[in-house]
């Protein structure tokens, strides 16, 4: 789960690491009010969006910049208005780009040297690792990719923690000296606490800065938390945004399903995680392109089935549905039954393909061909992704 820049800031706040002042607003009536909070002098304008590049990115109305600095409140003003409502496209964002509905005003820093510094969960080593480097503000990716030597990347044992000789060392590799290399170790160190008690899956920075006084300054902030942790993040879970999800994935969290918005045309419903990616692959294999991922679970009641149906169509690029589900613990006639209710209040208008296998499939089976819907059964996966594929193609 992604959160704004300003709440994460918040986070860093409460946690000692050093950020500019800063106050948001959802409208202009908001603008005085917080701009008021702000010490005079350039003010720095940021669009609140969950995408990075914003600095570059340009808004679908032609306005260039979704983080602008100006030198009085009534620039930031006029600047923040053209930013609320609009759509910003960024590098990350996708061609379709992100509404703004939310602006930071932010106090500018001078900015003597700009750095890069995040922690984020390590597949590999399994562990949290430290990345560092001297290149900041710029995109690491590249960085990544053209002067990888210019990056630290230090593995954390998540037993221990970070150790004080890791933080020390990346401060002497990222040039820090005499006193900032004690700012540098415990802002560090206060990122890292961060990280592991709000079960984070990122912490980024960047850029992180030393202003010609010799002071770090975070002034930006990424952060992205584990969604299986968040049972026990109450004050995390408040950070979430509805607004910056697809409100399909919404819609399927309140029912306990998991389902992913792609982008074909045709729906799956299966049980199980690895079928629905078996099933996914076998519609690619047949030269179909699934719409969605959606496990409906081992346990799924028929309600949860309907309210499926309903996502499910929702989505205008739908062309046609496959539900393939293994009766296990949860049986075919249960599933037939959902499907046939869910087929009925939500005025089926796509082929739909169904393959029932397992416990009960006789009964599912005698179900559908009686219930009068127009409803294709198929005996075994390939067929089934055939014979949608080919309704799809048709349609
Ligand atoms: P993004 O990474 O989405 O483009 P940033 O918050 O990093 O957004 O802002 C882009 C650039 O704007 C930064 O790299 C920095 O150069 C400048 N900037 C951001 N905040 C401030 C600030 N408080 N003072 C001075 N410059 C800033
Ligand atoms: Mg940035």
């Amino acid at each position: 789960m992604n959160i704004h820049e300003y709440q994460a800031k918040e986070l860093f706040n409460a946690y000692g690491i050093p950020v500019p002042q800063g106050a948001v607003a959802t409208s202009p009536e908001e603008f005085p009010a917080a701009l008021e909070k702000l010490p005079q002098g350039t003010i720095v304008v940021k669009s609140q969006i969950h995408a990075g590049g914003r600095g570059k990115g340009t808004f679908t109305d032609g306005f260039k910049g979704g983080v602008k600095l100006v030198d009085s409140r009534e620039e930031a003003s006029d600047i923040a208005r053209k930013m609320l409502g609009n759509t910003l496209v960024t590098e990350q964002t996708g061609p379709e780009g992100r509404l703004v509905q939310t602006v930071y005003f932010t106090a500018a820093n001078d900015i003597e040297k700009e750095y890069y510094l995040a922690i984020v969960m390590d597949r590999e080593s399994a562990s949290p690792i430290v990345i560092a480097s001297t290149e900041g503000g710029v995109d690491i990716e590249t960085v990544a990719a053209e002067t990888p030597e210019r990056i630290i990347n230090t593995v954390i044992d998540p037993t221990i923690g970070l150790q004080a000789y890791q933080a020390r060392k990346i401060a002497f590799g990222l040039g820090f000296e005499g006193e900032q290399v004690r700012q540098f170790t415990r802002l560090l160190g206060n990122l890292y606490r961060l990280f592991w008690e709000k079960d984070a899956s990122q912490m980024e920075i960047n850029p992180l800065i030393t202003t010609p006084e010799g002071d770090l300054v975070a002034l930006d902030a990424k952060a992205s938390f584990d969604e299986n942790a968040l049972f026990r993040q109450k004050d995390v879970v408040a950070f979430r945004d509805l607004n910056e999800e697809d409100p399909k994935e919404v819609e399927a969290s309140k029912y306990d399903l998991n389902y992913i918005a792609l982008d074909g045309n045709i729906a799956c419903m299966v049980n199980g995680a690895g079928l629905a990616m078996a099933t996914m692959d076998i519609i690619k294999h047949f030269g179909g392109s699934p719409a969605n991922f959606l496990d409906v679970g081992g346990g799924a009641e028929a309600d949860q089935v309907t309210q499926a149906f309903k996502i499910i169509l929702s989505d205008t690029n739908v062309k046609g549905i496959l539900v393939n589900i293994f009766g296990g613990i949860m049986k075919c006639d249960t599933i037939a039954n959902g499907i046939i209710e869910a087929a009925k209040a939500v005025d089926l208008d796509r082929p739909l393909v169904v393959r029932l296998e397992g416990t009960n499939v006789e009964a599912g089976k005698k179900l559908l061909n009686e219930s009068g819907l127009d409803i294709v059964p198929a005996d075994n996966l390939a067929e089934a992704a055939k014979k949608i594929v080919e309704l799809v193609g048709k349609a």
